[in-house]
């Protein structure tokens, strides 16, 4: 193709930009650094009648083939503090800031609310796409309002609390508008005055045998990322997208005959059901730290599906599917992914 504007890239390998390390191309790739940058990458796949495909750290998803569109990468950049009194701050940030540096950054400048999210890897635009949450936190109870480009007439709208119809790894974004806009920058509202989440997961374990007894927000950031250390899988290492599956909320009767069956089943009860962890139904499946050639489940967290290295993203969807299969004719439960299949 000729008169490739904006610096408009054909054919170029997404190996490097998902952290699942899967070789596929797009057709065409553009970096958007600004909003006008997305409104003119949106202008031209008009223009060449292409499908756009969104993109900001590749890691919530899983390429199964090439991308016949113009793939464009947030890579809008900046944070600016839009208000400051004693109590909050409300602060703005470019899609295509790097979530954990935004954490790091909020630390360092004493401002809670993030702290048990560290390390999640990805951008700020795609938070509020799935409601990021770990340890006991989703960004919903941070998360002030967004600004987002229409997919069709290209104007920026607002979006607030409400509107994004927040849920468990959910939000208006994947639902009813999915496909209708481009996150370009999101607003949250964080805490002078924390209020620490210790209770989740082994955080309380970790900071005892820190040492600390009075944590701060830098103790809790530093006892999650010391976790996720020690059990998650680094995608610089071995490629993946995190769980790999949602933890799924079933109804309360099935629940008690499952208990009947298996009555060590952990369990967390929710209003419309008992969640159980989906990592605990796959490691009793049998999955746990199983490898296939060159793609596998990993041995200490049976939630996120590995590839070692040189796989096909249609490799791992099958290993998916198999473990949906297997779970559901064990415990009669279908697991939902997480990750988008490309
Ligand atoms: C090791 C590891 C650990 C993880 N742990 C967690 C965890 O604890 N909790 C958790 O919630 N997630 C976790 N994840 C998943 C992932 O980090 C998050 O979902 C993250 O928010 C994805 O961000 P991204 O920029 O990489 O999105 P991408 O993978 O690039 O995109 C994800 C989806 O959002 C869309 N999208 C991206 N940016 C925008 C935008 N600006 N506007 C509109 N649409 C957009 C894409 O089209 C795609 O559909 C983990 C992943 C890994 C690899």
């Amino acid at each position: 193709m000729t008169n490739l504007p904006m610096n408009i890239q054909e054919n170029i390998s997404l190996l490097p930009f998902n952290t699942f390390g899967i070789d596929k191309k797009a057709r065409f790739f553009v970096q958007a650094k600004t909003e006008e940058d997305v409104k003119a990458a949106l202008l031209k796949s008009k223009e060449l009648k292409i499908p756009v495909f969104v993109l900001g750290g590749g890691s919530n998803i899983l390429l199964t083939k090439d991308i016949d569109a113009l793939v464009i990468k947030i890579e809008i950049q900046g944070i600016q503090v839009l208000k400051d009194n004693e109590d909050e701050i409300l602060v703005e940030v470019g899609a295509g800031e790097n979530w954990h540096q935004f954490v790091m950054f909020c630390i360092e400048n004493n401002w809670a609310g993030v702290e048990n999210l560290s390390l999640i890897p990805g951008t700020v635009g795609a938070s509020p796409m799935q409601n990021i949450g770990a340890y006991g936190v989703e960004i919903k109870e941070v998360f002030h309002h967004l600004k987002a480009i229409n997919r069709q007439t290209l104007e920026e709208e607002i979006f607030d609390w409400e509107a994004c119809k927040f849920g468990y790894r959910e939000s208006v974004f994947k639902n009813e508008l999915k496909d209708q806009f481009i996150i370009v920058r999101v607003i949250f509202r964080l805490r002078k005055k924390p209020v620490l989440h210790v209770a989740y997961g082994a955080i309380k374990q970790t900071l005892e045998e820190m040492g600390i007894s009075n944590p701060g927000i830098k103790n809790i950031s530093d006892a999650v990322i010391q976790i996720r250390q020690s059990k998650l899988p680094d995608p610089k290492q071995i490629g993946n997208a995190g769980s790999f599956f949602k933890n799924p909320t079933i109804p309360k009767e099935q629940f008690e005959a499952l208990k009947a069956e298996f009555p060590e089943i952990p369990s967390f009860p929710m209003e419309e059901g008992v969640k159980v962890p989906a990592a605990w139904l796959i490691e009793k499946a049998g999955w746990k730290g199983k490898t296939f050639g060159k793609i596998g489940v990993h041995k200490f967290q049976p939630l996120v599906l590995v590839n070692y290295g040189g796989a096909d993203g249609t490799e791992i969807q099958d290993l998916s599917r198999k473990i949906q299969e297997s779970v559901q004719h064990k415990f009669g439960i279908l697991l939902q992914p997480e990750v988008n299949f490309i």
